[in-house]
Formats: C-alpha cells, structure tokens, sequence
C-alpha cells in the first residue's frame, strides 16, 4: 500500500511545534488577521522574492482578488488555459470577465504562448498563466506579450510555492502571483487559505481592502468588498511550516529524479522541464497509452494514484455556455485522457518509488496474455 498522498505524516514529523502554535494562537484571543498572520505575509513574500503578501481565505480567493486588483471586471476577457484545476476559471467569472483558453505546449504542459496573440481582441484585459504541477508557465514570452499589447499578467501559483523560472521565483515575474495553501498543496494549512503576492503597493493595498469588506479603519467601508480573511490559526501554522518548505521541496525533487531514472526504459512521456526551470513536483504525472487500464492495475497492485484532471474546464457541464466543445483544444484533451499521477510526497521514502514502478511496469506494457485475463476477470 502506497497512499497517494500523507498528510498526517507531515504533521507528526513537526508536531510539537504546530501544537504549541495552535495553543499560543488560541490563549492570544486574536482569531483573524493577527500579528502571527503578518509575520507570516512578510516571510512569504520574502521567500517569493516579492515584496508584498496579503494572505486570504483561498487560493480561489486569491485569484479573485488580483483580478479586481488589477480592474478586471465585466466586459473583459481573460487569457487562460483549460489545462487546470476548475477554480482558475471560476475566479474569473467571479470578476465579471469572460475565461478564453488557449491549448498548452505538449512538452511542459503549460500555456503555449504561441497562441496568445490570436486570442487577444479588444476586450482582453489579462493574461492567467497556471504553473501546472510545479513546473512555470514559459514566462519570459508571455510577459512581451503583455508589455507589448498592455496587458496584466497573473499567475496561478496555486502548485507552485518556490518553483523557479531562470532563477526568478513563481509569484514573482508577472503582476500579481497567487498561491493556495490548501492542505494537500506543497505549502499546506490545516484548513483553507491561499495568497497574493506583488511588488505593486497598490495592488497589496487593493488586496487588503477587498478582503475585509473594502474597510481602510472598522466600519469606515471604502469600497464593495468581502469576507475573504485567513485565519490566525493558519497563518501561524503555515509560517511554522515554512521553515521546512525547502526542505521538502529537495524531497520531492529527489524522488521525481528517481522515478526519472526508474522509468527511463518504459514507453511513458512526461512534461519535459527546461534546464532553467525548477519544478517543484506538486503532481508527477507519466502519460501513457493505456491509461485507463493502467491506472485499474495499480489501483489493484494498493497505488494511490490519480488524474490531474480527468475532464479539462472547457469540457466540463457547468461552463457548458462558454462554447467550447471536444476538439478545440487538441494537446489538453489529449493528455486528459492519457495522463495519471504517481505518488510523490516528501515524506515518501526514496525506495518505495521502486513498488510504484514495478506496478507501472507491469502496467505500462501489458502482455496480451495479462490484458486477457484481466477481461476474463
Ligand atoms: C488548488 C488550486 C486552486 C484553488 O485553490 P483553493 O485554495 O483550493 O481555492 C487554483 N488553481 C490551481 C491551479 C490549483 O491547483
């Protein structure tokens, strides 16, 4: 039995100090937006290289957030990719702007920025790359792009806490960066929360206002805003669990570097990363043929594994009236339907990546006497 993911093995590696977090925050009687969450904001957006964090309820929120921040609103479109987790899109809509996606690279996965300028019109306003598992967005195009047609750049860093791109941190490079620190992310609370981070004071400032109902003092409500603060309790857990993030981000690296050399042989693609990136390995995702078959034989061989995501945004029945059918996006469909997600979690040992391979093995190439009897089964 390998799980997918383990979250109470992190927990019990550094248990001593999240309990006495959690006691000193409970007996401080500060409860929300409190001097440990800013402690935690200032260290956050130092280790993002930036020099603003406003920590909010959500990563979701913070997608929101920067997006008003920025002026997205009504009428807008945004420059996207359906290769993601749902919430990029939906915040978003949140802002009033319209979600147009364009396909990704078939090598790293991300926003192909080949396709950028024919989907920007009039109306376009922003650009949302998604650094896709861990691994950045090719950056350095889609910012010329942007300088040159006027745009915003925000990235969804959701998967991303300290992946780089040629030595520049994720958060860092467009306007705005947002990061969620859901539980199973690389930088995970125990509960919601997610951040903005900017160099731009007044972005921060938007920022801070939109996520505590627009107030510069109590009840003096300058502009329309929301219920979108982190909890105390999450900011100090989180700024204890950022001491290790390094840490476990070399452990994560280590075993992805061994699967690579494990899986060498096997006929498997997978997003190939520049020599420049750091990838940071939220998910490790091999694509192969058979998917569906593989993916049943390592759920029987006790491998947790998963599909990152199964049915991409534009394919999916709730935002049906965006327009977009089967065929639109060739390379997302396509590695929708041919990837899955090995385990890879820092507290993962190095050698049980070896049990995973030897059920991929099997999996990745199964001889036509085992498919038989799996369908005779
Ligand atoms: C997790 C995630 C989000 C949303 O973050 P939440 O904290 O769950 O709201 C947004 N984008 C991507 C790419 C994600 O993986």
């Amino acid at each position: 039995m390998i799980p997918f993911l383990d979250l109470k093995a992190q927990y019990l590696s550094i248990r001593p100090e999240i309990d006495a977090t959690v006691a000193r925050v409970i007996s401080s009687g500060h409860f929300v937006l409190g001097p440990e969450l800013t402690a935690f904001e200032e260290r956050f957006a130092n280790y993002c290289k930036t020099t603003h964090c406003r920590a909010v309820n959500t990563g979701t929120s913070a997608l929101h957030l920067a997006l008003l921040a920025a002026g997205v609103g009504a009428g807008d479109e945004v420059i996207t990719v359906s290769m993601t987790f749902v919430a990029t899109t939906a915040a978003i809509l949140y802002s009033g702007a319209k979600p147009v996606f364009v396909d990704v690279d078939p090598v790293t996965w991300t926003m192909d920025p080949g396709l950028i300028e024919a989907a920007i019109t009039p109306r376009t306003k922003a650009i949302l790359p998604v650094h896709l598992h861990g691994l950045m967005a090719d950056m350095n195009p889609i910012m010329e792009i942007a300088r040159r047609r006027g745009l915003v750049v925000i990235e969804d860093a959701a998967q991303a806490h300290g992946a780089e791109y040629r030595g520049r941190r994720a958060g860092s490079i467009g306007d705005l960066g947002c990061f969620s620190f859901y539980p199973g992310k690389n930088l995970g609370a125990f509960g919601e929360g997610g951040a903005v981070v900017t160099d731009r004071p007044e972005f921060a400032r938007r920022v801070s206002l939109l996520r505590d109902w627009g107030q510069e003092a109590k009840y003096d409500h300058v502009i329309p805003g929301y219920n979108y603060r982190m909890d105390e309790i999450q900011g100090a857990i989180l700024n204890v669990k950022l001491d290790y993030i390094e840490s476990w981000t070399e452990a994560r690296r280590s075993l992805a570097e061994r699967y690579d050399a494990l899986l060498s042989d096997l006929p498997l693609a997978r997003p190939r990363p520049p020599e420049h990136a750091r990838h940071v390995y939220h998910v490790y995702a091999v694509r192969l043929e058979h998917r569906d078959e593989a993916l049943a034989l390592l759920r029987d061989a006790g491998i947790g594994v998963g599909i990152h995501y199964p049915v991409p945004v534009h394919l999916q029945r709730a935002y049906a009236e965006l327009g977009y059918r089967a065929g639109d996006l060739p390379v997302t469909e396509m590695l929708a339907k041919e990837f899955l997600s090995l385990p890879i979690y820092p507290e993962l040992p190095l050698e049980r990546t070896d049990e995973v391979v030897a059920a991929l093995r099997s999996a990745a190439a199964p001889s036509t006497n085992e498919r038989s009897i799996r369908k005779a089964s």
